[in-house]
């Protein structure tokens, strides 16, 4: 079976305009001050809410976290202020995500405030996505997912548990993504000189008890890809494995009585897909599913393309 199963190889603005360079301005809450002469600016805190609102109207305001306890002294830092004192200047580690984050809230959730509202009532994705903790693979990046797009889940070389494993963070998402009707495509994406198929590969049993337990649920796709690509190079038999893997986890989606009973109904498809970040590829492949047959593999692929 392992032969069918293989696969080819192969994401305030007033305020700034008005002022000078050596200008700064005494916000309307305590301890609320905007330098912007050395283009720092110290945290505003307010008195009641802890928001600064000024500048953002009524509409963006209802968007703004509701954070009213007074015992609590909540800093904050609006859109407007992030644009005062110039984004990335000579900044690092959190403040750069701070500055993403007003970015991203200013160009996307702002002047899409409508979709926004309605994701706030509930969300209705239309993918449920597996992908590596790998910070080189970011589904929602390569793949242009949007807020609540896709249901997902990042685990260490994209694997996903059979049934009988029992709760883990992933078996918990399978669950929970089958309860969304929206979804119609589950998505399992393996990539290009992963860390955890090359430990997997390596079996040399050195690492930590968590990663060694969390890949035996990639055995079987060690074991196949020694036996039919032994004689190739181990970083191509990793290549071999990382596609390996992901059938292996297509399959294991089947176990889970909530997949499988979709998938024979023909409301949910699982696919497979293979990101290689050296050359900016992306496989993509179907499993066909045929649990009526009768004599032969019930399991086969479809579909497969490369897109490049
Ligand atoms: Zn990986």
């Amino acid at each position: 079976m392992a032969a069918l199963l293989r696969a080819p190889l192969s994401s305030g603005v007033q305020l700034a305009s008005k002022l000078s360079e050596n200008e700064s301005i005494d916000m309307p809450f305590a301890k609320s001050t905007i330098s912007i002469n050395d283009r720092r600016m110290k945290q505003c805190k307010s008195l009641s809410t802890g928001l600064i609102v000024r500048g953002l109207n009524q509409s963006n305001r209802r968007h703004l976290a509701k954070a009213s306890n007074d015992s609590m002294d909540i800093e904050s830092t609006t859109v407007a202020e992030n644009k005062v004192v110039g984004r990335n200047q000579g900044i690092g580690g959190v403040e750069v995500l701070k500055n993403r984050f007003l970015e991203f809230k200013e160009s996307n959730y702002l002047s899409n405030s409508k979709h926004y509202e309605k994701l706030a009532e509930a969300q209705e994705p239309k993918y449920f996505v597996i992908a590596c903790c790998d910070s080189r693979v970011c589904p929602t990046k390569i793949l242009g997912l949007q807020p609540g797009e896709s249901f997902t889940v990042r685990n260490i070389a994209n694997l996903v548990p059979p049934y009988e494993h029992g709760p883990s963070e992933t078996t918990s998402a399978v669950e929970f993504a089958s309860t969304f009707s929206s979804i119609r495509d589950i998505v399992v994406i393996g990539h290009s000189k992963c860390g955890g198929i090359n430990a997997l590969m390596r079996n040399s049993g050195d690492n930590g008890k968590c990663i060694e337990g969390w890949l035996s649920v990639a055995k079987s796709a060690r074991i196949t890809t020694e036996a039919a690509y032994g004689y190739l190079s181990f970083e191509k038999q990793c290549q071999h494995c990382e596609m390996e893997s992901v059938n292996s986890s297509l399959l294991n989606l089947l176990t889970y009585p909530c997949i499988e009973k979709k998938v024979t109904e023909g409301v949910l498809n699982l696919h497979g897909g293979y990101y290689n970040f050296v050359d900016c590829s992306f496989e993509y492949w179907t499993l066909d599913y045929r649990p009526e047959l009768e004599g032969g593999s019930k399991y086969g692929f479809k579909n497969h393309s490369v897109w490049r």
